[in-house]
This record gives structure tokens, sequence and C-alpha cells, in this order.
């Protein structure tokens, strides 16, 4: 530690980055103070560095260990692209091999080690780990998929159980548990199985704030809007089949219109599997099209996009399979097609289940997947209420959002709805409270007497959709509670109380499609995605020729900074983040050869923005607010602001109408029309008290920039 004034300089001089992850400054210091740790972390959180920075900070080895072997190669390569000394031993490797890594470790060479959880606890091993303990030292044994511990997961493996006889055997060593799993109960189940001690828990959001969510209609024409929306990407991408044969279909009509694509299933042979893996991870081809298969045991941090081309099976695996994109923070896109007919076939699949308590939990997940493809509202707030988030809505990076359906004020049929669900003794669902409101003269109905509630037929002034979609949007907003053990019964909560008392307007998104496009032209935009995809054929030729994949050299976000900043000289290169010293000295040549060559070409101007306006672009293009981009950079809002107008008026990309909106943009302008640009004061003077001096900022950066 001594050698750094602070973890941020620790962390650009071995990672290259400018700045922490939400979260991960925390966890590093925690981990400094030797506490015990259990980090929960949604996929691309950015887990990794909260073992790996401290583990070269502090004397001795880590020791990491994951249960995905396939995965050790790809995570000890990309440390050592970094210069960073690690290496894995597990069962691929020659007697030899291991051998000479023992020395090395022993040789305090090393500084993280992966290791299979079975090779952690046996016996002859143990006498190795003991020599290791004695001279170089054990700084901390890191646990990666600790969901892997319970029986209560989704992923339980019988080795991982072992791994409550770590505390025993080394009770000083620090121990930090890592996972993605949203559940309360695995993550007890992780403390008590692992035996930790007063764990410092971090729990991070599971919202994935660079990931836009859409949900297309699936049609007789979806293979077309498929092929329409792989050809508006340009990265790598996932699409996602229920059965072999869609996959098999679905990768030979790209192949036959010219995308690149493989397909990936249990019905292929191991080889071809990996083949095609390995092509996809090295950018060889854009798509894999595969079942749900695929994907488990991948690290492929630049995944632009996962298309749902069928309905997943619940809200849970759509969220992991929709999360491997995106996993470097970068802008990444979620298209589910979602049609009535795939909810039948679904359905008629269940049914055959021969378990009655299976096919009832599946009937569940499969009612919350469409409640997410149906609805109205956020689609964000959707997901993360599944997983026991509260959501402020609007994200701004779902359909939903960005194409709003008209709001209208529902308060008074929502009072009915609450009523007749309070007068059905809160012991039914959605679907039976529409049937009493609309007066359906279903059987069940009459069977509970519920044509003689005081709320039967006193919805007929909307249809059955409407009332469903107002049921829907209730539980999105978590204006009344549902139950989530079988049946979802729906049950009063304070917030239904309060609009029972009108003491709450609801407000709904009703359907009522328009479409609303807002693509302007943009020319810094455009000369900065032209070299970015020059950057990236370099960037292709350079890991081919090392035998990596692409996303080991450089991040997608290290050169998209390159080609914004476009630094001429290797100071400037080795500022950008992403990129450290060691990097900077393998590949800043070539990488600057190519940014000078675009710069003459294009005979661009060299006036661009500064390094910490182009973090505070990229935080704001991974969807933070001002405020949080100014607490994550310890920066008071102010300057975030004025960088973000200095980047304004420099043309770069701000979304504008995120941060004011546009009738308040509108008359601003008009006021700097009236009065001149010169002086913020004079503006705010005439706009009056409810304009804040922030808001005039960006609009002026804008108005300057039209100039
Ligand atoms: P997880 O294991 O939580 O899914 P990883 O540890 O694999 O996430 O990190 C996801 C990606 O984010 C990796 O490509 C990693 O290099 C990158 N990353 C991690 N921390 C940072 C950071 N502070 N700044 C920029 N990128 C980061
Ligand atoms: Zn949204």
């Amino acid at each position: 530690m001594s050698t750094f004034a602070s973890l941020e300089e620790a962390l650009k001089h071995f990672f290259g980055y400018d700045s922490f992850r939400p979260g991960q400054k925390k966890i590093i210091e925690a981990a400094l103070k030797n506490r015990d740790l259990l980090t929960i972390m949604p996929t691309g959180g950015g887990k990794s560095l909260c073992f790996q920075l401290p583990a070269l900070l502090r004397k001795g080895i880590t020791i990491v260990v994951s249960p995905l072997i396939a995965l050790m190669q790809d995570q000890v390569d990309a440390l050592q692209d970094n210069g960073i000394n690690a290496t894995y031993l597990n069962s691929t490797l020659r007697n030899d091999e291991l051998k000479s890594r023992q020395i090395a470790i022993l040789k305090n060479q090393i500084k993280l080690l992966y290791l299979a959880p079975e090779r952690l606890l046996n016996e002859k091993f143990s006498l190795f780990l003991e020599k290791v303990v004695n001279s170089v030292g054990i700084s901390a044994i890191a646990i990666d998929e600790a969901h892997c511990v319970s029986e209560w997961g989704h992923d339980f493996r019988p080795e991982y159980s072992n791994l409550k006889l770590l505390r025993q055997s080394y009770p000083q060593i620090p121990i930090q548990a890592l996972t993605a799993t949203a559940t309360k109960r695995v993550q007890q189940d992780i403390i008590q199985q692992l035996n930790l001690r007063s764990p410092d828990v971090h729990v991070a959001s599971f919202d994935r704030t660079n990931l836009h969510y859409e949900v297309q209609t699936k049609d007789r024409n979806i293979y077309r809007k498929l092929l329409r929306a792989i050809r508006a990407e340009s990265g790598a991408g996932i699409v996602y089949c229920l059965s072999r044969r869609s996959v098999e279909e679905v990768a030979t009509r790209l192949q036959y219109d010219g995308v690149d694509a493989l397909p990936y299933h249990a019905g292929l042979s191991d080889r071809e599997r990996s083949n095609n893996q390995t092509s996809f991870l090295r950018d060889d081809v854009q798509i894999i099209v595969a079942t749900i298969a695929f994907g488990m045991g991948i690290n492929k941090p630049d995944v632009r996009f996962v298309f749902h081309y069928d309905l997943p099976r619940s809200i849970e695996s759509f969220y992991q399979e929709s999360g491997r994109a995106g996993r470097d923070g970068e802008p990444s896109k979620s298209i589910l097609f979602f049609s009535l007919g795939d909810r039948q076939k679904i359905e008629f699949l269940i049914k055959q289940k021969p378990d009655h308590n299976e096919q009832k939990i599946a009937l569940q997940q499969l009612r919350q997947v469409i409640n997410y493809a149906e609805g109205n509202d956020c689609r964000r707030t959707i997901i993360l209420r599944y997983f026991g988030e509260r959501y402020r809505g609007n994200c701004g990076k779902c359909d939903n959002c960005l194409n709003p359906k008209p709001i209208e004020d529902w308060t008074v049929e929502a009072q009915k709805f609450l009523s007749c669900v309070a007068r059905c003794q809160e012991k039914f669902g959605i679907n039976h409270i529409v049937d009493v409101l609309i007066g359906s003269r279903k059987q069940k109905i009459f069977q509970y007497g519920h044509h003689l509630l005081s709320t039967y037929g006193i919805g007929k002034g909307r249809t059955a959709d409407e009332w469903r979609m107002l049921g829907r949007s209730l539980v999105h907003q978590g204006l009344v509670g549902q139950t989530t053990d079988g049946y979802p019964i729906l049950k009063l909560n304070k917030r239904s109380w309060e609009i029972f008392r009108n003491q709450l307007v609801v407000k709904i998104a009703v359907n009522q499609h328009q479409t609303k496009t807002s693509a302007t032209y943009n020319p810094r935009k455009a000369e900065a995605e032209l070299l970015f995809e020059k950057l990236r054929k370099l960037r292709k030729q350079i890991a081919d020729h090392n035998s990596l994949a692409p996303y080991m050299i450089f991040a997608d976000s290290s050169l998209k900074l390159m080609a914004q900043i476009r630094p001429q000289t290797l100071t400037d290169f080795a500022k950008l983040s992403g990129v450290n010293e060691y990097k900077a000295h393998q590949y800043g040549d070539s990488f600057i050869s190519a940014i000078r060559e675009f710069t003459e070409q294009h005979k661009l101007p060299v006036n661009l923005p500064s390094k910490s306006q182009m973090t505070t672009l990229q935080l704001h293009q991974q969807g933070l607010s001002v405020v949080e981009i100014a607490k994550q950079r310890g920066f008071a809002v102010s300057t975030i602001n004025s960088h973000l107008s200095e980047l304004i008026e420099m043309k770069q990309p701000v979304a504008l109408n995120k941060l004011v909106k546009a009738e308040r943009q509108k008359i601003i302008i008009k006021t700097i029309e009236q009065v001149g640009d010169m002086s913020l004061k004079t503006i705010k003077d005439a706009l009056g008290d409810s304009y804040s001096y922030n808001e005039i900022k960006l609009v002026r950066g804008w108005w300057r920039s039209q100039k």
C-alpha cells in the first residue's frame, strides 16, 4: 500500500482505470482491513477487482476459488496482459507445468492463484499450502460464485460444500465470498456455510444502468425484424432461442443473409461447441445463436446486445441472460420478441410436466415474464421490483420510457379495483378480480358467491384488458402487494389504503402506441464512430497476433475514449481510463499511429475535451445522474454540470433532454435570444427563481454549439 498515495492511484497503476465502480472502493478498504466479506453484485458489477486489487496491495498470495475451470485461463490471461503476476492450478495442466508453477509460488513470484475447489482441500495439496503459508504467506481466500455452496441456490455444487472446512484449516486467513445471486436465503446460507466471521456484507443494486431494454411484438415478419435489429448493431451479440431446431434455423438464415453467425446448443459435439464459443470470444464471428445452454461459463465483457427470439422462462433467467450484455459497463441492448402464440406454446409445455407443484411454479414464472412483456411501465422498474428493489421509474433507457404511452389518472378505477380486492378477502389474483369487476358469468364467480358482492360489475365501463393493465401497473408500482409463493394473490398494502383515502393519485400509462424518433445527426459522434471502427480492427489484428481475445487488449470503453479524445502522444495515451503503463508500453505506438493517420486524413482539429470531461461523459452515457457522477468522482455537482455544458458546447454526445426538460429548454433559449449569452446572471434574472444556474449553463452550452 505504502507506494501509492491513494487507492485510485493503485487502481490506475494496476488496471488503468480512473475511478471505482459503485461499491468497489468500500469493499476493497474492508478487505485491506482483513475483514471477512460477502459481496453481492450483479454480473458486470466488477466483482473481480474487489479481490484482485487488495491482493496486489498486501503481502503474500491471494487464493481465488472458482468453479469454472474453463474461465481460469481467461482470467489469468487478462491479468497477465495487465502485467500482473497471476497463475492457476487445475486438472488441465501437465505435471511439469504444475511443478514449475508451484515453484514460482514458493519463490513469491505470484500474487493471485486461481484454484478449483476440489484441489484446495485435497490432502497432498494441503501440504503444499502449508508451505506457502509458512513462506510467502496467504493474504486472503476469495470464493467466486459463492452461491455454489448453497443448496438453495440455482447452481449448487457438491465440491463447494467442502469449503466449509476452510475456516477450520485456516482460521487466521480472511475469506471474501462473492456472488451475483439475489436471494436473501442464499446470502444467509453462504455466511453460514463458509462460517464467515461478522462479515462486511455489501449488496449492490441489481440495476444494470447501461442496459437498454425493449420489447418488440413477434409476428409473421419476426425474422426480418431480427435481421433489421442485428444490422443496426455493430458489436457482438447473442440471440437466444427456445429449441435446438430454431437455433439451427435462425443461424442458417442469418448466414444466408450475410451475417457472421454460429449456432450453439446441446446437440452439437463438444468440439463444435467449444470452437464456436472461441470464435465468438475472439470476435471471429459477430453473433452466436444459442439455447440457454450458452453463456453460463463465458465471460465476454463486450457483448453489445442480447436478443430473445423466444420467451424466457422466468424474469430471473431473462435477467441473467440479458445481463450477459454490457458487462464492461458500455451501453448495450436487450430486446425481447414476444407473441401470444409463444405464451400458449410454453403454457402447453408446462402442462406436460408431471409434477403439479412444478407446474404451478413454472406457470407463475411465466406470468411474471408476460407481465414484463405486456407492461406499460418502465421495464427497469418491473425487473427491479422482482428483485425486491424499488426503482424511481422513468429510466430513460427502455422503450416504455422513451416512447411513453399517455399517462392518465386512474385513481377512481384503482379504488374500484382495490375495493374489489378487499371484498374478495384478499384471496384472489388479478384475473379473478377483473372477472368480478366486469361482471363475468364464469362458474368460479358463482361458486364463490362473488356475483353478490357490491363490486360485481362496477367495472363495466372498461374492458377486461384495461382492468388487467391497471392491475399489473398497480403491482409494478407497488400500490398493491402480490404473494410470490405459488399462485399470485393480491394483498392490500399501506399504499393501497392511501389510495382509498385519496392521499395518493394513481397514474398509469395506457396503451395507444405512438412512436417518436429523436435521431439527430451529430458530426462529432459520426467521426468518433468511424475512428472507433478503425481502432477495433487494429485491436482485432493485435489480439489475433497474440492469441488473445480482443477485449483483453483494451475494453470497448477505452477504444471509445481513444476515438473521442484522439491522444497524439504516449503520455496522453497512458492517461486514458483502461490504459496502464504496461499496456501503453505494449500497444500505445500502434494505436497512436492509427489515430494520427485518421486525424490527418479527416483534417480534424485538435480542440477536444479534457480527460476529466471525458470521464464525466462516460459516466453520463452509462446512465448516472449528475449527482451520482459528482458523488462517484468526489466533485461538486456544479463541476460535473460545467463539464457537461462544456461537452455540449463541443458537440459531444450529451443527452440534454435527460438533464433539462424540453419545455424548459425552449424558455431558456428564448431568453438567451433576448438578453444574449454572455452573462449567466442576466439570463437568470430574466428567467426568475424557478430556473437554476445549472440548467441555464447546460442550455447555453447547446445554444453556443449551434453557432
Ligand atoms: P463481474 O464478475 O461482477 O461480472 P467483472 O469483475 O468480470 O464483473 O468485471 C466486469 C468488467 O468491468 C470487466 O471487463 C472489468 O475489467 C471491468 N471493470 C471492473 N472494474 C472497473 C472499473 N473500476 N472501471 C472500469 N472498468 C471496470
Ligand atoms: Zn424505463
